[in-house]
Protein backbone atom coordinates (compact mmCIF):
# COMPACT_ATOMS: atom_id res chain seq x y z
CA UNK A 1 0.00 0.00 0.00
CA UNK A 2 1.40 3.47 -0.81
CA UNK A 3 0.95 6.44 0.37
CA UNK A 4 -1.69 7.44 -2.28
CA UNK A 5 -3.67 4.54 -1.22
CA UNK A 6 -2.68 4.54 2.19
CA UNK A 7 -4.61 7.96 2.85
CA UNK A 8 -7.35 6.91 0.35
CA UNK A 9 -8.66 4.00 2.46
CA UNK A 10 -7.67 5.87 5.99
CA UNK A 11 -10.33 8.48 5.13
CA UNK A 12 -12.42 5.49 3.51
CA UNK A 13 -12.06 4.00 6.96
CA UNK A 14 -12.59 7.13 8.75
CA UNK A 15 -15.51 8.24 7.06
CA UNK A 16 -16.82 4.52 7.25
CA UNK A 17 -16.78 4.96 11.14
CA UNK A 18 -18.53 8.14 11.36
CA UNK A 19 -21.44 6.95 9.38
CA UNK A 20 -21.51 3.67 11.62
CA UNK A 21 -21.47 5.84 14.66
CA UNK A 22 -24.41 8.13 13.51
CA UNK A 23 -26.03 4.84 12.05
CA UNK A 24 -26.43 2.82 15.52
CA UNK A 25 -29.95 3.45 16.37
CA UNK A 26 -30.68 1.71 13.01
CA UNK A 27 -28.70 -1.54 13.69
CA UNK A 28 -29.65 -4.44 16.09
CA UNK A 29 -27.97 -4.34 20.02
CA UNK A 30 -27.06 -8.05 18.99
CA UNK A 31 -26.86 -9.58 16.13
CA UNK A 32 -29.23 -12.58 15.47
CA UNK A 33 -26.94 -14.46 14.20
CA UNK A 34 -26.22 -18.33 14.11
CA UNK A 35 -23.30 -20.45 15.78
CA UNK A 36 -20.57 -20.77 12.96
CA UNK A 37 -22.30 -19.07 10.02
CA UNK A 38 -19.74 -16.48 9.64
CA UNK A 39 -17.20 -19.01 9.97
CA UNK A 40 -18.67 -20.73 7.04
CA UNK A 41 -18.59 -17.26 5.15
CA UNK A 42 -14.81 -16.67 5.50
CA UNK A 43 -12.06 -18.41 2.98
CA UNK A 44 -11.05 -21.58 4.60
CA UNK A 45 -7.34 -20.86 3.64
CA UNK A 46 -4.99 -18.21 3.15
CA UNK A 47 -5.09 -15.76 -0.11
CA UNK A 48 -1.63 -16.69 -2.21
CA UNK A 49 -1.87 -13.72 -4.35
CA UNK A 50 -2.47 -10.25 -3.21
CA UNK A 51 -6.28 -9.41 -3.30
CA UNK A 52 -7.78 -5.74 -4.43
CA UNK A 53 -8.58 -3.45 -1.15
CA UNK A 54 -12.07 -3.11 -2.44
CA UNK A 55 -12.80 -6.54 -2.36
CA UNK A 56 -11.49 -6.93 1.64
CA UNK A 57 -13.40 -3.77 2.08
CA UNK A 58 -16.54 -5.04 0.79
CA UNK A 59 -16.57 -8.24 2.46
CA UNK A 60 -15.87 -6.65 5.82
CA UNK A 61 -18.97 -4.41 5.32
CA UNK A 62 -21.12 -7.40 4.12
CA UNK A 63 -19.50 -10.42 6.84
CA UNK A 64 -17.82 -8.63 9.54
CA UNK A 65 -20.39 -5.95 10.84
CA UNK A 66 -23.69 -7.74 10.23
CA UNK A 67 -22.07 -10.36 12.62
CA UNK A 68 -20.84 -7.71 15.16
CA UNK A 69 -22.68 -6.82 18.37
CA UNK A 70 -22.51 -3.37 18.49
CA UNK A 71 -21.21 -2.33 21.43
CA UNK A 72 -20.93 1.67 21.15
CA UNK A 73 -24.90 1.57 20.78
CA UNK A 74 -26.90 3.55 22.37
CA UNK A 75 -29.15 0.90 23.48
CA UNK A 76 -26.62 -1.31 24.79
CA UNK A 77 -28.02 -2.30 28.88
CA UNK A 78 -25.93 -5.70 29.15
CA UNK A 79 -22.71 -6.30 30.95
CA UNK A 80 -21.06 -2.98 31.69
CA UNK A 81 -20.15 -0.60 28.69
CA UNK A 82 -17.19 -0.30 27.10
CA UNK A 83 -17.33 3.50 25.51
CA UNK A 84 -15.63 5.06 22.86
CA UNK A 85 -16.32 8.44 22.65
CA UNK A 86 -15.45 10.02 19.21
CA UNK A 87 -13.01 12.23 20.35
CA UNK A 88 -10.52 8.66 21.58
CA UNK A 89 -11.24 7.18 18.17
CA UNK A 90 -9.91 10.16 16.60
CA UNK A 91 -6.37 9.56 19.24
CA UNK A 92 -6.23 5.66 18.44
CA UNK A 93 -6.31 6.63 14.70
CA UNK A 94 -3.44 9.06 15.50
CA UNK A 95 -1.74 6.22 17.81
CA UNK A 96 -2.36 3.30 15.20
CA UNK A 97 -0.09 5.06 12.94
CA UNK A 98 2.42 6.28 14.94
CA UNK A 99 2.76 2.27 16.66
CA UNK A 100 5.18 2.80 18.95
CA UNK A 101 6.08 0.18 21.63
CA UNK A 102 6.12 1.89 25.17
CA UNK A 103 7.83 0.00 27.29
CA UNK A 104 10.78 2.29 28.23
CA UNK A 105 11.05 6.12 28.47
CA UNK A 106 13.36 6.24 25.72
CA UNK A 107 11.13 3.91 23.13
CA UNK A 108 8.63 6.67 23.57
CA UNK A 109 9.64 9.78 26.05
CA UNK A 110 6.88 11.66 25.09
CA UNK A 111 4.10 8.65 25.82
CA UNK A 112 5.63 7.96 29.03
CA UNK A 113 5.22 11.66 30.16
CA UNK A 114 2.05 11.67 29.25
CA UNK A 115 0.64 8.46 30.82
CA UNK A 116 2.66 9.73 33.94
CA UNK A 117 0.18 13.31 33.60
CA UNK A 118 -2.54 11.24 33.30
CA UNK A 119 -2.69 8.95 35.90
CA UNK A 120 -2.40 11.77 37.83
CA UNK A 121 -5.17 13.84 35.89
CA UNK A 122 -7.19 10.93 37.32
CA UNK A 123 -6.06 10.75 40.74
CA UNK A 124 -7.23 14.20 41.09
CA UNK A 125 -10.29 13.50 39.38
CA UNK A 126 -11.17 11.01 41.70
CA UNK A 127 -10.25 13.20 44.95
CA UNK A 128 -7.62 11.13 45.35
CA UNK A 129 -4.74 12.05 47.70
CA UNK A 130 -1.16 12.28 46.22
CA UNK A 131 0.50 9.95 47.77
CA UNK A 132 -0.88 7.82 45.07
CA UNK A 133 1.36 7.23 41.55
CA UNK A 134 0.30 4.56 38.72
CA UNK A 135 0.26 2.78 35.41
CA UNK A 136 -1.98 2.93 32.95
CA UNK A 137 -2.92 -0.97 32.35
CA UNK A 138 -4.57 -2.57 29.30
CA UNK A 139 -7.07 -4.14 31.59
CA UNK A 140 -8.15 -4.31 35.17
CA UNK A 141 -7.93 -8.27 35.20
CA UNK A 142 -3.52 -7.42 34.33
CA UNK A 143 -3.38 -4.55 37.17
CA UNK A 144 -5.55 -7.08 39.88
CA UNK A 145 -2.69 -10.08 38.74
CA UNK A 146 0.06 -7.04 39.33
CA UNK A 147 -1.49 -6.21 42.65
CA UNK A 148 -2.14 -10.07 43.78
CA UNK A 149 2.02 -11.15 42.57
CA UNK A 150 3.00 -8.23 44.88
CA UNK A 151 1.26 -9.14 47.73
CA UNK A 152 2.92 -12.35 47.34
CA UNK A 153 5.99 -11.21 47.39
CA UNK A 154 5.61 -9.04 49.94
CA UNK A 155 4.63 -11.82 51.66
CA UNK A 156 7.36 -13.68 50.98
CA UNK A 157 9.64 -11.14 51.51
CA UNK A 158 10.11 -11.57 47.54
CA UNK A 159 11.08 -14.81 47.49
CA UNK A 160 8.44 -16.76 45.37
CA UNK A 161 9.52 -15.29 42.02
CA UNK A 162 13.46 -16.74 42.40
CA UNK A 163 12.49 -19.95 44.79
CA UNK A 164 9.24 -20.57 44.07
CA UNK A 165 6.36 -21.42 46.14
CA UNK A 166 6.98 -24.76 47.16
CA UNK A 167 8.25 -24.93 50.29
CA UNK A 168 7.00 -21.39 51.59
CA UNK A 169 4.29 -20.72 53.89
CA UNK A 170 0.97 -21.04 52.24
CA UNK A 171 -0.49 -17.67 51.12
CA UNK A 172 -4.25 -16.22 52.19
CA UNK A 173 -5.93 -13.91 50.15
CA UNK A 174 -9.57 -12.62 50.97
CA UNK A 175 -12.40 -11.26 48.92
CA UNK A 176 -15.74 -11.11 48.97
CA UNK A 177 -18.31 -13.74 47.08
CA UNK A 178 -19.41 -10.62 44.97
CA UNK A 179 -15.95 -9.57 43.56
CA UNK A 180 -15.39 -10.46 39.45
CA UNK A 181 -13.73 -13.82 37.70
CA UNK A 182 -10.50 -11.98 37.61
CA UNK A 183 -9.46 -11.97 40.84
CA UNK A 184 -9.85 -15.84 40.68
CA UNK A 185 -7.55 -16.20 37.62
CA UNK A 186 -5.23 -14.04 39.91
CA UNK A 187 -5.01 -16.09 42.10
CA UNK A 188 -4.51 -19.17 39.74
CA UNK A 189 -2.00 -17.80 37.66
CA UNK A 190 0.05 -16.26 40.47
CA UNK A 191 0.44 -19.89 41.79
CA UNK A 192 -1.47 -19.15 45.01
CA UNK A 193 -4.28 -21.57 44.38
CA UNK A 194 -8.13 -21.37 44.48
CA UNK A 195 -7.80 -23.44 47.71
CA UNK A 196 -6.06 -20.31 49.07
CA UNK A 197 -8.99 -17.61 48.10
CA UNK A 198 -10.86 -17.13 50.83
CA UNK A 199 -14.36 -16.00 50.09
CA UNK A 200 -15.93 -13.78 52.93
CA UNK A 201 -19.96 -13.70 52.64
CA UNK A 202 -21.42 -10.96 51.96
CA UNK A 203 -24.68 -9.04 53.56
CA UNK A 204 -26.87 -6.06 53.56
CA UNK A 205 -27.97 -4.08 50.22
CA UNK A 206 -24.52 -3.27 49.12
CA UNK A 207 -23.21 -6.51 49.36
CA UNK A 208 -20.37 -5.87 51.08
CA UNK A 209 -18.20 -8.53 53.01
CA UNK A 210 -18.90 -8.73 56.55
CA UNK A 211 -16.04 -7.25 58.46
CA UNK A 212 -16.38 -9.53 61.58
CA UNK A 213 -15.97 -12.39 59.49
CA UNK A 214 -12.85 -11.35 57.75
CA UNK A 215 -11.03 -10.77 61.15
CA UNK A 216 -11.95 -14.09 61.95
CA UNK A 217 -11.07 -16.21 58.85
CA UNK A 218 -7.85 -13.91 59.24
CA UNK A 219 -7.11 -15.09 62.73
CA UNK A 220 -8.60 -18.38 62.08
CA UNK A 221 -5.83 -19.19 59.44
CA UNK A 222 -2.84 -17.39 61.22
CA UNK A 223 -3.34 -20.20 64.03
CA UNK A 224 -3.56 -22.54 61.27
CA UNK A 225 -0.38 -21.84 60.22
CA UNK A 226 -1.25 -19.85 56.58
CA UNK A 227 0.13 -16.44 55.60
CA UNK A 228 -2.46 -14.17 55.26
CA UNK A 229 -1.29 -11.50 52.34
CA UNK A 230 -3.59 -9.25 50.69
CA UNK A 231 -7.41 -8.54 50.70
CA UNK A 232 -9.45 -7.86 47.00
CA UNK A 233 -11.91 -5.62 47.77
CA UNK A 234 -14.83 -4.44 45.61
CA UNK A 235 -16.59 -1.65 44.85
CA UNK A 236 -18.98 -1.61 42.28
CA UNK A 237 -19.02 -5.58 41.74
CA UNK A 238 -20.14 -7.02 37.98
CA UNK A 239 -23.07 -9.01 39.57
CA UNK A 240 -25.28 -6.56 41.33
CA UNK A 241 -23.20 -3.88 41.86
CA UNK A 242 -21.63 -5.44 45.47
CA UNK A 243 -19.50 -3.17 47.54
CA UNK A 244 -17.23 -3.43 50.01
CA UNK A 245 -16.58 -1.31 53.46
CA UNK A 246 -13.53 0.22 52.13
CA UNK A 247 -12.97 1.84 55.54
CA UNK A 248 -13.50 -0.84 57.66
CA UNK A 249 -11.72 -3.48 55.29
CA UNK A 250 -8.45 -0.96 55.04
CA UNK A 251 -8.38 -0.71 59.12
CA UNK A 252 -7.88 -4.59 59.03
CA UNK A 253 -5.63 -4.56 56.12
CA UNK A 254 -3.78 -2.29 58.20
CA UNK A 255 -3.72 -3.77 61.37
CA UNK A 256 -3.03 -7.56 60.48
CA UNK A 257 -0.43 -5.92 57.60
CA UNK A 258 -2.04 -7.00 54.70
CA UNK A 259 -2.06 -5.48 50.98
CA UNK A 260 -5.18 -4.36 49.98
CA UNK A 261 -6.58 -4.05 46.67
CA UNK A 262 -9.88 -2.30 45.68
CA UNK A 263 -11.60 -3.60 42.37
CA UNK A 264 -13.53 -0.04 41.11
CA UNK A 265 -13.25 -1.37 37.39
CA UNK A 266 -16.45 -0.31 36.56
CA UNK A 267 -17.73 2.62 39.28
CA UNK A 268 -14.88 3.83 39.53
CA UNK A 269 -15.44 6.12 36.58
CA UNK A 270 -18.13 7.74 38.55
CA UNK A 271 -15.83 9.17 41.22
CA UNK A 272 -15.11 11.93 39.15
CA UNK A 273 -18.75 13.00 40.49
CA UNK A 274 -17.65 13.69 44.26
CA UNK A 275 -21.39 12.75 45.42
CA UNK A 276 -20.72 9.31 44.88
CA UNK A 277 -17.83 8.93 46.69
CA UNK A 278 -19.42 7.90 49.79
CA UNK A 279 -19.44 4.49 47.94
CA UNK A 280 -15.83 3.85 48.47
CA UNK A 281 -15.01 6.08 51.46
CA UNK A 282 -11.62 5.24 53.01
CA UNK A 283 -10.05 4.05 49.99
CA UNK A 284 -7.48 6.18 50.41
CA UNK A 285 -5.93 3.87 52.72
CA UNK A 286 -5.78 1.00 50.18
CA UNK A 287 -1.89 0.10 48.59
CA UNK A 288 -3.74 -0.10 45.11
CA UNK A 289 -7.34 0.48 43.33
CA UNK A 290 -7.63 0.04 39.57
CA UNK A 291 -10.64 0.88 37.58
CA UNK A 292 -11.30 1.24 33.75
CA UNK A 293 -11.52 4.73 31.78
CA UNK A 294 -12.65 1.93 28.86
CA UNK A 295 -15.59 1.26 30.37
CA UNK A 296 -18.43 4.24 31.53
CA UNK A 297 -15.89 7.33 31.33
CA UNK A 298 -15.31 6.97 27.05
CA UNK A 299 -11.89 5.83 26.83
CA UNK A 300 -11.46 3.43 23.98
CA UNK A 301 -10.16 -0.18 25.02
CA UNK A 302 -7.71 -0.41 26.23
CA UNK A 303 -7.23 2.21 29.34
CA UNK A 304 -7.03 0.76 32.64
CA UNK A 305 -5.97 3.09 35.70
CA UNK A 306 -3.75 1.38 38.34
CA UNK A 307 -3.52 3.33 40.87
CA UNK A 308 0.08 2.24 43.50
CA UNK A 309 0.71 3.83 47.23
CA UNK A 310 4.52 2.15 47.35
CA UNK A 311 5.27 1.81 43.33
CA UNK A 312 8.54 0.23 44.88
CA UNK A 313 6.63 -3.09 45.90
CA UNK A 314 5.55 -3.31 42.72
CA UNK A 315 8.74 -3.11 40.43
CA UNK A 316 10.69 -4.72 42.94
CA UNK A 317 7.97 -7.33 42.16
CA UNK A 318 7.87 -7.08 38.04
CA UNK A 319 11.19 -5.65 37.14
CA UNK A 320 13.09 -7.24 34.79
CA UNK A 321 16.37 -5.76 33.55
CA UNK A 322 18.09 -7.43 30.89
CA UNK A 323 20.91 -5.40 29.26
CA UNK A 324 19.07 -4.46 26.36
CA UNK A 325 16.47 -3.08 28.02
CA UNK A 326 18.68 -0.85 30.58
CA UNK A 327 18.53 2.96 30.23
CA UNK A 328 21.83 4.03 31.20
CA UNK A 329 22.34 7.41 32.78
CA UNK A 330 18.78 8.99 33.33
CA UNK A 331 17.61 9.07 36.43
CA UNK A 332 14.16 9.88 37.69
CA UNK A 333 12.79 8.16 34.77
CA UNK A 334 9.97 5.72 34.31
CA UNK A 335 10.00 2.37 31.98
CA UNK A 336 6.39 1.65 32.54
CA UNK A 337 7.02 -2.05 31.48
CA UNK A 338 8.34 -2.64 35.01
CA UNK A 339 5.16 -2.03 36.12
CA UNK A 340 3.00 -4.69 34.55
CA UNK A 341 3.44 -7.93 33.59
CA UNK A 342 3.86 -7.77 29.33
CA UNK A 343 7.05 -5.97 28.00
CA UNK A 344 5.38 -4.85 25.03
CA UNK A 345 2.68 -1.59 25.40
CA UNK A 346 0.80 0.55 23.50
CA UNK A 347 0.08 4.39 23.84
CA UNK A 348 -2.76 4.50 25.99
CA UNK A 349 -2.48 8.04 27.28
CA UNK A 350 -3.42 9.86 24.20
CA UNK A 351 -6.83 8.77 24.30
CA UNK A 352 -7.20 10.10 27.88
CA UNK A 353 -5.38 13.56 27.21
CA UNK A 354 -7.77 13.73 24.25
CA UNK A 355 -10.90 12.78 26.65
CA UNK A 356 -10.63 14.77 29.07
CA UNK A 357 -10.02 18.05 27.43
CA UNK A 358 -12.46 17.67 24.86
CA UNK A 359 -14.91 16.88 27.43
CA UNK A 360 -13.75 18.33 30.48
CA UNK A 361 -14.74 16.67 33.81
CA UNK A 362 -17.87 18.53 33.90
CA UNK A 363 -18.97 16.92 30.43
CA UNK A 364 -18.23 13.53 31.68
CA UNK A 365 -20.07 13.77 35.33
CA UNK A 366 -22.83 15.59 33.30
CA UNK A 367 -22.84 12.41 31.73
CA UNK A 368 -22.51 9.73 34.29
CA UNK A 369 -25.54 11.45 36.87
CA UNK A 370 -27.89 11.84 34.13
CA UNK A 371 -27.34 7.70 33.11
CA UNK A 372 -27.28 7.67 37.39
CA UNK A 373 -30.62 9.39 37.20
CA UNK A 374 -32.41 7.35 34.55
CA UNK A 375 -31.44 4.11 35.79
CA UNK A 376 -32.78 5.18 39.01
CA UNK A 377 -36.70 6.27 37.23
CA UNK A 378 -36.46 3.33 35.43
CA UNK A 379 -35.99 0.84 38.14
CA UNK A 380 -39.18 3.05 40.24
CA UNK A 381 -41.09 2.30 36.73
CA UNK A 382 -40.56 -1.14 36.91
CA UNK A 383 -41.21 -1.71 40.56
CA UNK A 384 -44.05 0.17 39.99
CA UNK A 385 -45.85 -2.56 37.67
CA UNK A 386 -47.57 -5.11 39.41
CA UNK A 387 -45.52 -8.16 37.89
CA UNK A 388 -42.13 -6.61 38.12
CA UNK A 389 -39.97 -6.93 41.26
CA UNK A 390 -36.61 -5.05 41.76
CA UNK A 391 -34.66 -7.72 42.96
CA UNK A 392 -31.37 -5.26 43.89
CA UNK A 393 -31.89 -1.54 44.11
CA UNK A 394 -29.57 0.83 41.75
CA UNK A 395 -26.22 0.65 42.72
CA UNK A 396 -25.10 3.95 40.50
CA UNK A 397 -26.94 3.04 37.21
CA UNK A 398 -26.69 -0.54 37.46
CA UNK A 399 -30.14 -2.28 38.91
CA UNK A 400 -31.58 -5.95 38.44
CA UNK A 401 -35.05 -7.18 38.22
CA UNK A 402 -37.28 -9.91 37.35
CA UNK A 403 -40.97 -10.40 35.83
CA UNK A 404 -43.02 -12.09 38.16
CA UNK A 405 -46.33 -12.66 36.55
CA UNK A 406 -49.16 -13.90 38.92
CA UNK A 407 -49.36 -18.00 39.20
CA UNK A 408 -46.00 -18.35 37.02
CA UNK A 409 -43.84 -21.64 38.12
CA UNK A 410 -40.88 -21.34 36.86
CA UNK A 411 -39.90 -17.61 37.51
CA UNK A 412 -35.87 -18.08 36.62
CA UNK A 413 -37.16 -20.23 33.14
CA UNK A 414 -39.19 -17.43 32.33
CA UNK A 415 -36.72 -14.50 33.43
CA UNK A 416 -33.79 -16.76 31.61
CA UNK A 417 -36.25 -17.05 28.56
CA UNK A 418 -37.36 -13.34 28.55
CA UNK A 419 -33.39 -12.02 28.21
CA UNK A 420 -32.91 -14.54 25.70
CA UNK A 421 -36.31 -12.97 23.37
CA UNK A 422 -35.04 -9.18 24.61
CA UNK A 423 -31.63 -9.77 22.93
CA UNK A 424 -32.86 -11.55 19.67
CA UNK A 425 -35.12 -8.98 19.07
CA UNK A 426 -32.73 -6.38 18.95
CA UNK A 427 -33.68 -3.33 19.96
CA UNK A 428 -32.39 -3.39 23.27
CA UNK A 429 -29.34 -5.58 25.03
CA UNK A 430 -29.42 -6.97 28.91
CA UNK A 431 -27.85 -9.97 30.86
CA UNK A 432 -28.48 -11.95 33.21
CA UNK A 433 -27.21 -12.47 36.38
CA UNK A 434 -27.58 -14.94 39.89
CA UNK A 435 -28.81 -13.51 42.92
CA UNK A 436 -29.33 -15.45 46.03
CA UNK A 437 -29.37 -18.51 43.87
CA UNK A 438 -32.56 -16.82 41.68
CA UNK A 439 -32.26 -16.11 37.91
CA UNK A 440 -32.42 -12.48 37.63
CA UNK A 441 -32.11 -9.77 34.73
CA UNK A 442 -29.23 -7.25 34.93
CA UNK A 443 -29.80 -3.38 33.53
CA UNK A 444 -27.36 -0.48 33.59
CA UNK A 445 -27.37 2.79 31.69
CA UNK A 446 -23.85 3.44 30.81
CA UNK A 447 -23.63 4.36 27.20
CA UNK A 448 -21.65 7.41 26.12
CA UNK A 449 -24.36 8.33 23.35
CA UNK A 450 -27.62 7.10 25.32
CA UNK A 451 -30.55 9.52 25.75
CA UNK A 452 -33.78 9.13 28.28
CA UNK A 453 -36.02 8.29 25.01
CA UNK A 454 -33.53 5.50 24.99
CA UNK A 455 -34.09 4.23 28.61
CA UNK A 456 -38.02 4.93 27.83
CA UNK A 457 -37.47 2.78 24.68
CA UNK A 458 -36.11 -0.05 27.31
CA UNK A 459 -39.12 0.13 29.34
CA UNK A 460 -41.63 -0.48 26.77
CA UNK A 461 -39.37 -3.23 25.21
CA UNK A 462 -39.04 -5.01 28.67
CA UNK A 463 -42.68 -4.94 29.09
CA UNK A 464 -44.00 -5.75 25.56
CA UNK A 465 -41.73 -8.97 25.58
CA UNK A 466 -42.49 -9.96 29.10
CA UNK A 467 -46.38 -9.77 28.55
CA UNK A 468 -46.49 -11.57 25.07
C1 LIG B 1 -14.98 -5.38 33.91
C2 LIG B 1 -14.51 -5.70 35.26
C3 LIG B 1 -13.29 -6.34 35.45
C4 LIG B 1 -12.44 -6.83 34.32
O1 LIG B 1 -11.99 -5.77 33.55
P1 LIG B 1 -10.98 -6.01 32.34
O2 LIG B 1 -10.44 -4.64 32.11
O3 LIG B 1 -11.81 -6.53 31.22
O4 LIG B 1 -9.97 -6.97 32.78
C5 LIG B 1 -12.88 -6.57 36.75
N1 LIG B 1 -13.62 -6.19 37.80
C6 LIG B 1 -14.79 -5.57 37.65
C7 LIG B 1 -15.57 -5.15 38.85
C8 LIG B 1 -15.28 -5.30 36.37
O5 LIG B 1 -16.44 -4.67 36.22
Amino acid sequence: MDSNEFRHWSVKAAEWGVDYRSGLRDRPVRPDVEPGSILAALAASPPEEAEPMEDIFADFEATIVPGMTNWQHPRFFAYFPANSAPVSVVAEHLVSSIAAQCMLWQTSPAATELETRMVDWMRQALGLPDGFTGVIQDSASQATLAAVLTMRERALAWQGNKAGLAGQPRLRIYSSDQVHTSIDRAIWVSGIGEDNLVRIPTAGSNRAMVTEALERAVAEDRAAGFLPAGIVASVGGTGVGGTDEIAAVARIAERENLYLHVDAAWAGSAMICPEFRHYWEGVGSADSIVFNPHKWLGAKFDCSIHLIRDPDSLVRTLAIRPDFLKTHGRDGIINYSEWSVPLGRRFRALKLWFLLRAHGLEGLRAMIRNHVSWSRRLAEKLGNEPDFEITSAPMLSLFSFRHVPTGLVDVDGHNLDLVERINRDGRIYLTQTRLDGRAVIRFQVGQFESTEADVDRAFDVIAELARS
